[in-house]
Formats: C-alpha cells, sequence, structure tokens
C-alpha cells in the first residue's frame, strides 16, 4: 500500500507539472502554509474525535483523543482537530480488506471501524469536543459524514459521493450547527474528506467554502501515521519520526509555516501510531524551538503563502483578507509584482456577497446567460464584475468586458477614485499591489 501511495504521490507531481493547474482569485484559499521567519508550525488532527483506546492499547485508560490531547498538553502544543459528525448512517456496507483504502467500507468510510460509529464522532462524544475546546485547541469541519464531495479515481471509484452541491452544503452546515448550537463554537476552516474538491454540476469545494464562510485548510507536511507499513507497528511510528528529523537536520527553519497533517484515529491497518508518533515529533520540533499552534493562529502571523511580515503590501492585504475581501488566489499567493487584469480588479473591488452571488445564481440555473460577450456566468469573476459595471465603477467595452485585459496605471487611478480611494498617478502598467493599496485606504477609512 505504502508503495501505491508513494508512485501515485509521484505520478501526480508529474502531472501537475505537465498541465499546471489554472489559479484565480478567490474569497476562499487553499492554505497549504504559511510564510514566517518564525519556528511556528501548526497540527492538525482528521477524523476524530475516537474514544477508542490507541491501537495497540497504552492501557492508561486513555481514549486515542484523549491520548493526543495528553501529549499536546505535556509541551504545551495546541492543534486543529478536523472533527466529523456521525457515521452512523453509513449502512449497509461491506468491510474491504486491511490495509487497503476500503478497509472502514467499500461504499463509505466507517468511524473508525464498523461497529463502532458510537465511539467517534462529534455528535456521540460531546465530552471530547468540550475537552477539545477547553485545552484551547482549534475545531475544523471535516464534514458531518464523511462523504466523498464527488467522484474521485481509481482507489476511490466504488465510494457514495454527494449527488450536489446542495447535498454537500447540507452536510457541513449540520457539523456547523451542531457546534455552534451545542457547544457555542464557530467554524472557521474545513478540510474536505480525502481532498475530494469536485462537486456534480461543475461546482468545487471552494465554492461549498465560500457560502460557509470557511478557509481550505490543507497541509505542506505528512505526519503520516495514516499509512500502514507491511512491517508494523514500530516501523509506522518511525516513519511518522524519519521525514521530520531529516527536514530538521536539513534546515532547523524547514518546518517554519507548515501546517502537519496528523490522524486523530486508525490507520489502514487499525493501528494508531501517532499514540507515540506525536510524542517523538514535539520532543523533535521543541528542541528546536518551535511552537506548535492551531491553523487559525498561524493564519494570524501570515495569512498568505508568498507575504509575510516586513514584506511590501503585507499589512494591507493582510487586514483586507481579515476583512472578508477577495486579495488572493485560490493557491493563497497575492502576487503582488503580478500585472493587473480588468477581471482581477473587479474581484478585490468587489464586495464578498457579489462574488458569491455567481454560485447562487448558478445553482438556481446552470444556464443563465451570458452576462457580457466574454463573460459567462460560470467565469470565476463574472458577478464581480457585474458588481463593478453597475456601480459605474469599471466600464464595459460595449457588448464586451476585456476581463483578462492588463490594466495601465492611469486605468487603475479612475477606478480607485470611483471606489472611493486615493489615486496616485501611475504611469508604469497597474499591479495588484497597487490594486491593494488603493482598496485598503479606500475601505479603511
Ligand atoms: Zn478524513
Amino acid at each position: 500500500m505504502a508503495l501505491i501511495v508513494r508512485i501515485g504521490k509521484k505520478v501526480k507531481a508529474i502531472i501537475r507539472k505537465l498541465f499546471p493547474k489554472q489559479h484565480y482569485m478567490g474569497l476562499v484559499r487553499r492554505i497549504e502554509r504559511v510564510k514566517t521567519t518564525q519556528r511556528v508550525v501548526a497540527m492538525t488532527f482528521d477524523d476524530g474525535p475516537c474514544a477508542l483506546p490507541p491501537s495497540p492499547d497504552k492501557g492508561d485508560d486513555l481514549s486515542l483523543t484523549e491520548k493526543i490531547l495528553e501529549i499536546m498538553r505535556r509541551y504545551d502544543a495546541r492543534g486543529t482537530f478536523d472533527v466529523v459528525g456521525d457515521t452512523s448512517e453509513n449502512y449497509p456496507d461491506e468491510i474491504g480488506a486491511e490495509g487497503s483504502a476500503s478497509w472502514g467500507g467499500i461504499k463509505y468510510d466507517h468511524y473508525p471501524q464498523f461497529e463502532c460509529d458510537r465511539f467517534g464522532g462529534a455528535k456521540h462524544k460531546p465530552e471530547l469536543i468540550h475537552q477539545i475546546l477547553s485545552e484551547g485547541h482549534e475545531i475544523s469541519n471535516h464534514s458531518y459524514r464523511h462523504l466523498l464531495f464527488g467522484k474521485k479515481n481509481m482507489i476511490y471509484n466504488k465510494r457514495k459521493t454527494f449527488e450536489s452541491l446542495t447535498e454537500v452544503l447540507t452536510d457541513l452546515r449540520r457539523l456547523d450547527a451542531l457546534l455552534e448550537e451545542r457547544d457555542g463554537y464557530d467554524i472557521k476552516l474545513s478540510r474536505p474528506p480525502h481532498y475530494v474538491d469536485k462537486i456534480k454540476g461543475g461546482f468545487t469545494s471552494y465554492d461549498a467554502y465560500a457560502l460557509m464562510q470557511y478557509q481550505y485548510m490543507a497541509a505542506s507536511f505528512d505526519g503520516a501515521g495514516w499509512l500502514p507499513c507491511a512491517d508494523g507497528y514500530e516501523a509506522e511510528v518511525d516513519e511518522m519520526i524519519n521525514p521530520l528529523k531529516a527536514a530538521l537536520e536539513a534546515d532547523e527553519d524547514a518546518l517554519c509555516g507548515q501546517i502537519i497533517f496528523q490522524k486523530d484515529g486508525y490507520n489502514m491497518a487499525s493501528r494508531s501510531p501517532v499514540a507515540d508518533g506525536l510524542d517523538l515529533q514535539l520532543k523533535l520540533l521543541s528542541k528546536k524551538g518551535y511552537r506548535v499552534v492551531p491553523v487559525s493562529e498561524l493564519m494570524e502571523i501570515s495569512p498568505f503563502a508568498d507575504l509575510g511580515e516586513g514584506d511590501d503590501c503585507f499589512e494591507e492585504a493582510k487586514w483586507l483578507a481579515q476583512h472578508g475581501r477577495c486579495v488572493a488566489f485560490d493557491d493563497n499567493t497575492v502576487r503582488t509584482s503580478k500585472p493587473l487584469t480588468r477581471g482581477e480588479a473587479a474581484m478585490l473591488i468587489a464586495p464578498p456577497s457579489a462574488i458569491i452571488a455567481r454560485i447562487i445564481e448558478l445553482m438556481k440555473n446552470p444556464k443563465a446567460p451570458d452576462l457580457f460577450k466574454d463573460v459567462k456566468l460560470s467565469d470565476p469573476y463574472s458577478t464581480a464584475i457585474r458588481w463593478c459595471v453597475e456601480n459605474d465603477i469599471m466600464q464595459p467595452k460595449g457588448k464586451y468586458f476585456l476581463p483578462d485585459k492588463v490594466m495601465t496605471g492611469e486605468e487603475l487611478d479612475s477606478v480607485i477614485a470611483r471606489f472611493g480611494g486615493a489615486t496616485k498617478s501611475l504611469s508604469h502598467t497597474a499591479t495588484h499591489a497597487d490594486l491593494i493599496k488603493g482598496v485598503y485606504l479606500a475601505l479603511c477609512k
């Protein structure tokens, strides 16, 4: 299994290089890591809470989640628990082969395995959720039922998936509402089960998160622990330690701003190496002076992948992001020196409600007419562009908007002036930095 996963990752990396994904500005940013020179790292635990004992059992009467909390406490470390709601509705199903991706069910994921759903999930374990929160950790939404948002590759092709964006939203809201009503907790982050992004009907998890007002929590460093080793438990613990050790030996600052992926559950061989591996990982990190914090705290240091303290435009971009404005691309880069197109300008100028309108209108009518001859409703910047035109901030050219046209400094000056910002007579080609500064000045007054 480990070999298949490794080969799969290599193939994926090659495909990504050959066919790079195009990135657009968006309200939702995929946060893998952030730019900082501080020795701060975030730790995330997927699939919990888990009231079953660690496997193998350590005999100290602690459940796996309690064990993780106990280890974290010892190092003064706090993390983000990416919890599920309840998987007891995932029946009927068949058990898959141990060590394979289907070990917890052919059509569904079970928690953490067959017949044990009542030992896990936020619904059944309010006391674990309470403990997680009272000890200063963060909770994110890993979906209520842990169903795939949409179809994905061969490994998961027998899986039951959600059939529409509405179904995905209903599921996310269920867990969101449970935490809010029962625990008084406001969720801000989410990670889709198995990172499946495509949702039927041409939507993505980014659309779901935009409507939920979530950010997309990804990870940049695999803490392992989810992968079974043929050589057994000790080898699985080693797999959790060795990559981290090697990274820190090569560069003591290697983990600055990274998000580590961990699992609050059993791996595909029904073992939980995290119960030993986490302690050793935290020992390595604390020896190098790292603070371990929840993802939201990491994002307060810097919300972005390419912009950090001391960089030009950082404070302005951070303020705009913290006020819900669309300031970055969906890969969490701000790209301050990138020449600015008209479509991109519309995204930062338009309020979030105007950007979200695209998703809501497409849900109602997937065949809605084009907004301009060169702007379909399904285009990522469509309703932001419409808002800027309707509010007389940007003008179309006849029946066209020219969303890909790079703006001159003078053009941007007049757009910012119409938006109520100060202008700064630019003679060069407009960049994202120019727009960010202009919009910031207009909004923060
Ligand atoms: Zn998961």
